[in-house]
Formats: C-alpha cells, sequence, structure tokens
C-alpha cells in the first residue's frame, strides 16, 4: 500500500540535498535534558511550512557579507571581494525568484516584509469606484492579510463589514470548493474590484486553483492578487501565464531566508508602467540614482517599487537557500518529491488506530483521535497536512504537541485544534515521515494514559 509513495534512497535523486542543511539535534532544540543516547541525533523537523532550516551555503554567504563589512565597510557597495557589490544585492536573487513563481526577472522584486509589500499593492491595485468597490476573500485569511484589507477599505472611507465578502467553506467541509469561489465571482463579479486569496491556506493546507480563479476574476473584470507565503518554493507557479495581476510573498517558510527574512513581490508585465505610489530611491533607475536627481524615475516593472537599500545579510541568507532549489532542478523536480513525501505521511497517519476520518470532527465522539482536515486531493495542498485533535476544545492538542516535542518531532501548533507538520522535499526524507508517523502514536497513547478533560 505504501509502495507507491516511498522510493528507495538509491531512487530518491534528491535525498543528497540535506546534507545542504542544518538540522538541529535534540540536546539543540530541546529546553529540557535529553538522554545521551539520541543527544546528538538530529530532530524530525516538519517545520518547514513556518520557518524553514538553515542553508549551509546561506551561512557561508552572511559570514563572508560580515567579513566584506568588517575588512571593505562602505567600499562593498561596489568593489566586493567576492563579485557582490551590495548596490546590486538584490539582483542577485532576482532570476531565481523568477523562476520559482513563474515570472520574467522584470516582473519581480526583493524587496521589504510581505504584509508591508501587500500594503504597496492594494495601494497600487485596489482602486474602488462607487459600482465595484469589494474585495473577495476567504473568511479564515491569515490575520495580518485580514487587517491589511481591512485598514485599507478604511482608510477609503469605506465599511469592510459591507465591503469585504468573506467566504466560508460549506457546513461539514474545512476547505472551500472552487466551484463555490467561481460562482460567486460570476454573480457578484460586477460589484468586485479585488478578489485576494491566499496560494496555500495556512491552516488548512489548501491549495487554491490560483489559475482557474484568477481566470474567473479576470473574466469579471476583477483585479487578481495572491498571498503566496505558504505556496512560493512549496508548489510550481506560473503567475505571468496565469495572467495573475500581483503577488506577494515572505521568503523565511519554504524558502529558507531566516526568521523574518526579506520579502518579494510580483507584479504582471502588463502593469509595468503603473505609477509608483510611494516611491523610494531603490526603485529610482539605477543609471542615475547615485545623481540625486530631485525626480522620481521609477524602474519599469515589480523593481520600481522597491523603496530601500535592502538588507544584505537577509538577502544572501536568502541567496544560499536560492542555490540549493536551483541545484536540485527546481520546482518540478522537488513538488515530485514533495508529493511523495506527503502522500506517504497521509498513508501512514490514515493506518493509524487513532485516525478518524474528516466528517469526525463534526461529530460529537468523546474518543482520542485526530483527522486530517486538509483536502486528500494532493492537486489541492502542498507539503503539509493540518491535523485536528478530537475531542474538540478539550485541550488534546496542546498535549500532543508536548508529546511530540519531547520525542523530537517538530511541527507547530494553530489554535484551538490543529497541529501543522510538513515534511520538506529539500530536506526531509522518508524516514523521517515513518518517525513521525510513529511518535503521533506514542504521543497519542500517552496523552490516552493521562486522559482528556470533560467538556
Ligand atoms: C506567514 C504569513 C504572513 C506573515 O506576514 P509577515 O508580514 O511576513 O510577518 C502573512 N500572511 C500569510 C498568508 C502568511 O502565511
Amino acid at each position: 500500500m505504501t509502495a507507491p509513495f516511498k522510493i528507495s534512497r538509491k531512487e530518491d535523486t534528491l535525498l543528497k540535498y540535506r546534507d545542504e542543511f542544518v538540522i538541529p539535534t535534540f540536546r539543540q532544540m530541546s529546553a529540557t535534558a535529553v538522554p545521551a543516547e539520541i543527544a546528538d541525533q538530529p530532530v524530525t523537523y516538519l517545520c518547514g511550512n513556518s520557518l524553514g532550516l538553515l542553508a549551509k551555503r546561506s551561512k557561508k554567504l552572511v559570514e563572508e557579507e560580515l567579513e566584506v563589512w568588517a575588512t571593505k565597510a562602505v567600499e562593498g557597495h561596489f568593489g566586493h571581494p567576492y563579485g557582490r557589490g551590495w548596490m546590486w544585492i538584490a539582483d542577485t536573487v532576482h532570476p531565481y525568484l523568477a523562476k520559482l513563481v513563474g515570472a520574467s526577472e522584470s516582473e519581480v522584486a526583493c524587496m521589504g516584509t510581505l504584509t508591508a509589500n501587500l500594503h504597496l499593492m492594494l495601494n497600487v491595485f485596489y482602486k474602488p469606484t462607487a459600482g465595484r468597490y469589494k474585495i473577495l476573500c476567504e473568511a479564515r485569511a491569515f490575520p495580518s492579510d485580514q487587517y491589511a484589507m481591512a485598514t485599507q477599505v478604511a482608510a477609503r472611507g469605506m465599511n469592510p463589514d459591507e465591503a469585504i465578502i468573506q467566504l466560508k467553506p460549506r457546513p461539514g467541509e474545512h476547505t472551500l470548493r472552487t466551484e463555490d469561489i467561481i460562482d460567486t465571482i460570476k454573480r457578484e463579479g460586477s460589484s468586485i474590484a479585488l478578489v485576494l486569496f491566499a496560494g496555500l491556506q495556512f491552516y488548512t493546507g489548501q491549495l487554491f486553483a490560483i489559475p482557474e480563479i484568477t481566470a474567473a476574476a479576470k473574466a469579471e473584470g476583477c483585479v487578481c492578487g495572491w498571498d503566496l507565503a505558504h505556496a512560493v518554493g512549496n508548489v510550481p507557479l506560473s503567475l505571468h501565464d496565469w495572467d495573475v495581476d500581483f503577488a506577494v510573498w515572505c521568503s523565511y517558510k519554504y524558502l529558507n531566508s531566516g526568521p523574518g527574512g526579506i520579502a518579494g513581490l510580483y507584479v504582471h508585465d502588463r502593469h509595468a508602467d503603473l505609477p509608483v505610489r510611494e516611491a523610494g530611491w531603490w526603485g529610482h533607475d539605477p543609471a542615475t540614482r547615485f545623481d540625486m536627481p530631485p525626480t522620481f524615475k521609477a524602474i519599469r516593472g515589480a523593481q520600481g517599487f522597491q523603496q530601500s537599500n535592502p538588507s544584505v545579510l537577509s538577502i544572501v541568507a536568502l541567496l544560499g537557500s536560492l542555490q540549493v532549489f536551483d541545484a536540485a532542478g527546481g520546482m518540478q523536480a522537488i513538488r515530485a518529491r514533495s508529493l511523495r513525501l506527503t502522500g506517504y505521511l497521509e498513508t501512514l497517519l490514515k493506518q493509524s488506530k487513532y485516525y478518524a476520518p474528516p466528517e469526525a470532527f463534526f461529530g460529537d465522539s468523546e474518543e482520542l483521535k485526530f483527522t486530517i482536515i486538509t483536502p486528500a486531493n494532493p492537486a489541492e495542498r502542498g507539503a503539509q497536512l493540518s491535523l485536528a485533535f478530537l475531542p474538540l476544545g478539550r485541550g488534546v492538542m496542546p498535549k500532543v504537541l508536548e508529546q511530540l516535542e519531547v520525542r523530537g518531532v517538530v511541527g507547530d501548533s494553530r489554535k484551538p485544534d490543529v497541529i501543522r507538520i510538513a515534511p520538506v522535499a529539500l530536506y526531509n526524507t522518508f524516514e523521517d515521515v515513518e518517525r513521525a508517523a510513529k511518535v503521533l502514536d506514542e504521543a497519542m497513547e500517552a496523552v490516552a494514559k493521562e486522559g482528556v478533560s470533560h467538556a
């Protein structure tokens, strides 16, 4: 039954890229004393959806930049001993980012942070009129995105409760159906200014049908933007060909740029001449930037939106990881391995005596169980599976998480009932997946012994 997913180490051609990453040990990650036999073993890290691991190349590149700073100081902007003049440092990552999101280099910019970039894009692309002013999004969007949309609507003198349409899954379902999203766009399209979804839902792990939803939005004359925080580096993207208007992402999740790493944005070439609203000197034509002219002349395309000179340490931390993506053959190859890892994880989890089918979530059984709320169709998900722990609202999830942690399986929680685990194709293994499934059973066993509190 598991044969279609797991492949031998010999067939597993991307396995070697695990060595490109630093995997923490039990001793390093544990807050308490760890038994000596396992102390120096690597943990089973399934949390790359939240914070990707450090690539060894990133560490080396950051150390080099610190050395250049120490020895060349301001000269590092132009005369750089490693050929990465800080003046042009973002250009070292633009080609890689363009490939990852399916765009040309002039359609992407490495800059800022996700939420700030989202505001920039909303300022450019959210242009409500009396008849067409609504934003269509999902009810459980990431809070930062919800805050951004609500404040942008309010800043234009409208009521977010009225102007933002929030789509909810059908009763008894965890995820939105593509047909329901598209029906809403068709029905209400003439009043919708902007369709804005996350490419991959952070809580459920649902991968939205980006090309179909984008096409439906465009057909109704809406602008269509995507937040790719959980999608970039996780699934293949073809933003230009899909005719996506704009997109934003952070890079510390699947792109492994490190905590608070530098973010990115994409603007379709069709909009390359849209006026920049919040200009800064780094978006100015580099040919004359240092002449310090008084009038702003934007770089054509996405890079015209750059405002400040970017964090060099952040960019090279990202660069090291992007080089590994490239060496591994890009997103198609990585996605193929990812489908195997996550399919294998799902298969093993479903064999657990604690597994309950997704309907159990909506029942009222008192049994200690877990279910998977991520879509079962691999085309509708990325690396992540979201597990919900039953009975709901009884504090099962935090207890399980703790039991996982003491056994060196690292996932993360989303309140109230969900643990997210994501085998990452660049550094996790089929053995990690086996261990995670086994340890989850042990964790459930331990929680069962302890007992679950009453409602
Ligand atoms: C991770 C994530 C964020 C985080 O935003 P920052 O500005 O990087 O802090 C925002 N939105 C979504 C959908 C995310 O997944």
